[in-house]
């Protein structure tokens, strides 16, 4: 039914919102029973690749749209390593409203870039980083009077706190861990206040830690200082200067959680264990986590037992040529029975 329908009453939805859905929500939270073996304890992954535009993006986007047009808006503007154009694009399309993108030029997963080109938008390459292209969407914004729909946008935030609701409401109560990629910071941000906002309400009566979890190359929040020049293969997260850094500090400190940080290497091993032991195909930022926790079992800081739950933010077809570089080719045969055996019988 959408995330607007399902959790109606805890939104700023009035008579006057109109119910935008493109049935987002409900992404299965999978049990990962051949990784919880190596890892001792009990994880779970919340597919968030399972969304209409593929990442976790469309919850708040559904909520930013509704409440843009509510507004009286008629046109959408917002910055994007990729999954935010491809979420924007898709619901300005569903309600017949322009949609115009910047991204970061060159440095964008080609099936994001796909989705926004083939949803209608107008994709604008910025020669630049994705912190340079959301300063511009913001003054174009301010211009022109679209809806800026980044994640400075408040309803993308409130709209994200569903991904938490819905984790309690699986498992009846919160995980003891939390663990979570961290680009500009607001889907932790978000899941933290939904957290709470479910302890308030109570629905649960713990709350997680929050792990945040960021590549090496652009963790600003784990050296504490800005990155002016991020680099990571997980371009989802390429970000050096978080807007929601402040929230995403709090989330940390007052759930007693961390900040940590992934290599690349570390990143892409953690992908291809999830596709082969997992059966769950993520993109690179979403494997973040998973490669942290390894590291921490390493270091022997990871508690026996505990539930964790782990957000596998984006669709790992979202991203086909960093997949395609760490693995084979297929193995190409002549179309004959004697061929095909050789291949079926070598180990
Ligand atoms: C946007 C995004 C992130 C980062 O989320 P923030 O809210 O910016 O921290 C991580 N993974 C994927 C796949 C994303 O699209």
């Amino acid at each position: 039914m959408g995330v607007l329908k399902h959790y109606r009453e805890l939104f700023p939805i009035t008579d006057a919102t109109p119910i935008v859905n493109l049935e987002e929500g409900m992404t299965p939270l999978i049990p990962l029973p051949r990784i919880n073996k190596r890892l001792g304890i009990n994880l779970y992954g919340k597919f968030e690749g399972c969304n209409p535009s593929g990442s976790f993006k469309d919850r708040g986007m559904v909520l930013a749209v509704a409440k843009a047009l509510e507004e009286g808006k008629r046109a959408v503007i917002c910055a994007s390593t990729g999954n935010t154009s491809a979420s924007a694009a898709a619901y300005a399309a569903s309600q017949g409203i322009p949609c115009f993108v910047l991204l970061p030029a060159g440095k964008v997963a080609l099936g994001k870039l796909a989705q926004a080109l083939m949803y209608g938008a107008k994709v604008i390459a910025v020669k630049g980083n994705f912190d340079r292209a959301l300063e511009l969407a913001r003054e174009g914004a301010e211009k022109t009077g679209c809806a800026m729909v980044n994640s400075v946008n408040p309803y993308r935030l409130i709209g994200q706190r569903s991904g938490a609701w819905e984790i309690c409401d699986v498992l009846g109560k919160a995980p003891d861990w939390h663990a979570i990629p961290v680009g500009n910071a607001g889907n932790i941000s978000a899941y933290w206040a939904g957290y709470n906002e479910y302890q308030k309400l109570g629905k649960i009566d713990s709350l997680p830690r929050m792990m945040g979890f960021q590549a090496a190359g652009a963790a600003p929040l784990v050296t504490n200082q800005p990155c002016p020049n991020p680099e990571t293969i997980a371009t989802a997260i390429r970000i050096g200067n978080p807007v929601s850094a402040h929230l995403a500090r709090a989330a940390v400190s007052e759930s007693h959680g961390e900040f940590n940080s992934v290599t690349d290497d570390e990143i892409l091993e953690a992908q291809r264990l999830l596709a082969s032991e997992g059966g769950v195909f993520a993109e690179p930022a979403s494997c973040a986590p998973l490669a942290g926790l390894m590291k921490l079992k390493r270091e022997g800081r990871l508690p026996e037992g505990i539930t964790v739950t782990m957000i596998l933010t984006g669709n790992g077809l979202k991203d086909p040529n960093t997949a395609m570089s760490q693995v084979g080719k297929p193995i190409e045969i002549n179309d004959t029975l004697e061929e095909l055996m050789r291949v079926l019988e070598s180990k």
